[in-house]
């Protein structure tokens, strides 16, 4: 019978990969340990004591915050937010955003014109991006958001809310509601100096999609949904209760990149080795990410090289009564300021122009640092943080993508007013979406990996060598 696991396991076997899929309980490779978390950028397994709500759970070596437990209800709190959402998005995509009427004549436009002028004036790849951002994923992540909680406040968790929940994580960050928000504001204050701006309702329903979803995000606890699903009764599913003793070698340790279940194994397991399906989310375990410092490293190079050309072609052009001329993204942020708005000149530079370079040079850095295999604990646990800021502020740099694609959509006015895009534009974009893929290739516990931390349990000395010989005792799988 065709199973998904052989599926996947002909795609990305190494050879000897064990599976809890593959029905092998008789001797399982792996036990789940309990009691313990893996930092996930720094690489430190270690102790977790139970956390009451509003408690913060920190990394013991980076800082890092591992979990947080919140203060409302696991499911009906992030509910309330999500449904609220979800009403207003579907209003929100039939509501117009705002009107521009220049001597009478006006037009209109939606969270849809955006992506449809971009498409009109021959920019699909654009359209798509932006589309993608500001229509699709709200709705995609919503709809998730909506299922998952449903599954997860029955007594049994249905199946299907592992690949749902796991993918919800991965498409997230590709909603961007708030920094289409931004490009809104940015494109209203360009146009109010030209001609009449109303406001529509659809302004107001998109901030308040903004606040719904944020607050959304800090209300959703993954990791207690996580728990809902419990792998600890599970026939033939080994155990290693870590609770007051010391840990196994780290080197015999993994954690599931999406649900963070922690494994322990009998022996050293190689960093890239696929080492089956997550018995609790299905997701495929590895020790880290798959080849990160090449990906990285390319994703880089390419974002680097399109950087020039996203500076020096013009990105849009502004045309006024037959007259106006195309501008690049530095002259763009030069007008802001001539105008007086010098908050948002600021905001557009930073977005624009520091963001992106800031990201190359940041990676780079730890790069660097990962193939120097060298650096001090305290170097290590600053650029560890600098990592975190470098996911966080990728999506930013999207501001200019989305102002340009609302200009476009509602500055239509033929001779008398129109703004189209220019190329400069889709190598602006690829920048910004090379950069987050970089980020996200990267995997930063290599850095602590390559300066020789993350090779022995706490407790034990770090002289190195002895964690291949050691034998875990108690590896023997449990009576069912
Ligand atoms: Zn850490
Ligand atoms: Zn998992």
């Amino acid at each position: 019978m065709f199973r998904k696991d052989h599926f996947h396991k002909g795609l990305w076997s190494q050879g000897g990969a064990c599976s809890f899929l593959r029905h092998d309980v008789d001797q399982p490779a792996l036990k789940v340990v309990a009691g313990v978390d893996e930092c996930d950028v720094c690489g430190l397994f270690q102790h977790v004591p139970h956390l009451r709500p509003g408690h913060v759970l920190s990394c013991a070596r980076c800082g890092n915050t591992m979990a947080r437990r919140r203060r409302t209800s696991e499911i009906g709190g992030p509910l309330v937010f999500c449904l609220s959402a979800l009403a207003l998005y579907i209003v929100l995509l039939v509501s117009p955003l705002m009107t521009l009427n220049i001597y009478g004549r006006e037009n209109m436009v939606t969270l849809m014109s955006g992506p449809l002028e971009m498409a009109r004036q021959g920019y699909g790849s654009i359209a798509i991006l932006v589309a993608l951002a500001s229509v699709l994923m709200p709705g995609i992540v919503l709809v998730c958001m909506t299922l998952i909680l449903y599954g997860a406040s029955r007594d049994e968790m249905p199946r299907w809310v592992r690949p749902l929940l796991a993918w919800y994580e991965k498409l997230r960050p590709w909603s961007m509601v708030e920094v289409y928000v931004i490009g809104l504001l940015v494109a209203y204050t360009k146009l109010v100096d030209l001609a009449l701006v109303i406001l529509q309702p659809g302004v107001y329903l998109l901030g308040g999609l903004m606040v719904m979803m944020a607050a959304m995000d800090s209300a959703f606890d993954a990791d207690m949904i996580w728990r809902h699903r419990s792998v600890t009764r599970r026939p033939g599913l080994g155990m290693y209760m870590a609770e007051g003793r010391a840990l196994p070698p780290e080197k015999h340790m993994l954690s599931c990149h999406a649900c963070g279940l922690v494994f322990v194994a009998r022996g050293p397991v190689d960093d890239e080795r696929d080492m089956g399906d997550c018995p609790r989310c299905g997701q495929i375990l590895r020790r880290r990410k798959r080849n990160s410092l090449q990906a990285a490293m390319c994703f880089l190079v390419a974002a680097f090289i399109f950087y020039i050309p996203a500076n020096m072609l013009p990105v849009m052009a502004f045309v006024k009564v037959g007259h106006g001329h195309p501008s690049t993204i530095i002259s763009g942020v030069i007008q802001l300021w001539e105008a007086g708005l010098y908050f948002l000149a600021l905001l557009v530079l930073f977005a624009s122009i520091t963001v992106p370079v800031l990201k190359v040079f940041l990676l780079a850095l730890m790069i660097g640092c990962e193939c120097r295999g060298r650096a001090s604990h305290k170097a290590l646990k600053r650029l560890t943080g600098l990592y975190k800021v470098v996911v966080f502020i990728g999506r930013w740099s999207m501001i200019d993508v989305f102002m340009i694609s609302i200009l476009a959509a509602v500055v239509r006015f033929g001779f008398m007013a129109s703004v189209t895009a220019e190329l400069g534009v889709v190598f602006f974009a690829l920048v910004v979406v090379l950069t987050i893929f970089a980020a996200d290739l990267y995997d930063p516990r290599r850095m602590w990996d390559a300066a020789g931390y993350n090779r022995q349990g706490l407790g034990h000395s770090r002289q190195g060598g002895e964690e291949d010989v050691t034998e875990l005792r108690d590896m023997e799988p449990e009576k069912a």
